[in-house]
């Protein structure tokens, strides 16, 4: 089996709605292109079990799907509370302490140790999700922190704090973030994703990581911190991906922002040929109605027209009633706006720096696959490099990607429009494009007559950059 339908991939977050064999063999005949382990839940255990049934589904279907480790990052907490429910009245005083605690109306266990000292008077305390709002008076600087409440309700255990004026001080990688890279980089995860990233550097410790396991997993950046906005286009730089983390962002920053910072990001990341993932709360309704709203129907489609790589379901596949009925809804959608809308960009090369030729290979493949009205771009490649950027045009014709590198193959799959496919040796470029076509013609993606465009590079053997453009009917 092998989906051929939209350009823009689907994201499903494995729960336990979905983590059966069974579930997983439905949502990959729904079309999911990646599926996300989410380490804010589940044990390792959890996990090893599910990436063991993706990767036997990928041998059984013959597919390349995905995995997407998320780190939870320095999440912030308010502990257990009394009958796990206290009830948060406007105008009251809340004490935040740092000791360990049952918590009541009055006080309330916060698990971000340096809280007091970072904290300043006059900031806000957000809880779960943004639905409550304190207001800090005072701080003792050492262990207890006093806030109004603004907006109240009631509070029940664990749920999680935001603080979107204070400078959190903890670092972006915990110690719990340590040993879950550890765990998912030693099973072969493809992408790993790092949450609350505020500035580029946060992301040192996690490639340096990578780099001593000596793993070539690649990295998503977390986009949720108003911090993160100011620094962007290091982060984008320094990154090899990043996700619109809406939920988060959406507490952080004023949720009327979040629309156009979406837009934003993904024009930054199109342009910078970096993979953009939109995320949280696509198809939410689905958590409980086997269809989605009008409203989250256009949500979807609108990221696409925005030209997100990739789309992200969360508590819809991993805790609700109806994971394979949101992947499909999801892929309908997208289907179905990719048929009425196209998306071309176009980013010039950039003379006098490494990639000036390769880069122009790549944008003039997609100029010539549009002028003869191609069907398919094919790429020959080790690194992935020229797959990144002729899908940053976001062409009309498909690309495949044929690689000798087998870890580039699944990794592919969360970036827009490409299928990847494993090539052995050839003695020379001619070779290679006649076993592309072969491969193509035997999976149907092209037929006799069709327009088709190679690049490549020449001498085959001395895997050099990108230098040759091929036009030819199949
Ligand atoms: C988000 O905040 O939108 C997000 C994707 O992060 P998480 O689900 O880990 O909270």
């Amino acid at each position: 089996m092998r989906h051929t339908r939209s350009q823009t991939k689907v994201i499903a977050t494995i729960g336990p709605a979905s983590s059966s064999k069974e579930v997983l063999e439905k949502l990959f005949h729904e079309g999911v292109d990646v599926c996300r382990l989410n380490f804010s839940h589940g044990t390792h255990a959890d996990h090893l079990q599910v990436i063991k049934n993706i990767l036997e589904l990928n041998k059984e279907l013959k597919t390349n799907v995905a995995l997407l480790a998320d780190l939870q990052g320095p999440k912030i907490r308010i502990g257990d509370v009394e009958n796990n429910k206290v009830d948060l009245v406007e105008g009251a005083e809340v004490n935040f302490v740092t000791e360990k605690c049952i918590g009541t109306a009055e006080r309330l266990y916060i698990s971000y140790q340096e809280f007091p000292g970072d904290v300043k008077v006059g900031d806000f305390i957000l809880v779960d999700d943004g639905k409550l709002k304190l207001q800090v008076i005072s701080t003792n600087r050492k262990d207890k922190v006093t806030a109004k409440v603004i907006y109240g309700g009631v509070l029940s255990s664990k749920k999680g704090v935001n603080l979107p004026n204070t400078k959190v001080s903890i670092p972006s990688l915990t110690e719990k973030d340590i040993e879950d890279a550890i765990f998912a980089l030693d099973n072969g995860v493809d992408w790993i994703a790092l949450s609350f990233v505020r500035s580029a550097g946060d992301l040192i410790a996690l490639k340096d990581l990578i780099k001593q396991r000596k793993k070539n997993a690649s990295i998503i950046a977390k986009i949720e911190k108003p911090e993160a906005l100011s620094d962007i286009d290091n982060i984008i730089d320094m990154s090899n991906g990043i996700m619109v983390a809406r939920g988060d962002l959406g507490v952080e920053v004023p949720f009327d922002q979040v629309p156009l910072i979406q837009k934003d990001l993904v024009a930054r990341c199109i342009a910078k040929a970096k993979p953009v993932i939109i995320a949280t709360q696509m198809l939410e309704s689905m958590i409980i109605s086997f269809r989605p709203t009008r409203a989250e129907a256009n949500d979807v489609a609108n990221a696409v027209f925005d030209g997100a790589d990739a789309l992200m379901l969360s508590a819809e596949t991993s805790a609700g009633k109806y994971p394979v009925e949101s992947v499909n809804a999801m892929q309908r959608i997208i289907d179905w706006s990719e048929k009425g809308f196209h998306n071309n960009r176009e980013t010039l090369p950039v003379p006098n720096t490494r990639t000036f030729l390769p880069d122009s290979i790549c944008l003039n493949s997609c100029r010539l696959a549009s002028q003869t009205a191609a069907k398919a771009i094919v790429t020959f490649t080790n690194s992935g490099y020229t797959a990144y950027k002729i899908s940053s045009f976001r062409p009309q014709a498909s690309i495949f990607a044929f690689s000798r590198n087998p870890a580039l193959l699944r990794k592919l799959s969360l970036v827009w429009g490409v299928r990847a496919f494993y090539f052995e040796n050839h003695e020379n470029i001619d070779d290679a494009i006649t076993h592309s076509i072969e491969v193509l013609k035997d999976e149907s993606y092209i037929k006799d007559n069709d327009v088709v465009v190679h690049s490549g590079s020449t001498p085959f053997e001395e895997r050099g950059q990108t230098n040759m453009i091929k036009v030819s009917y199949v």
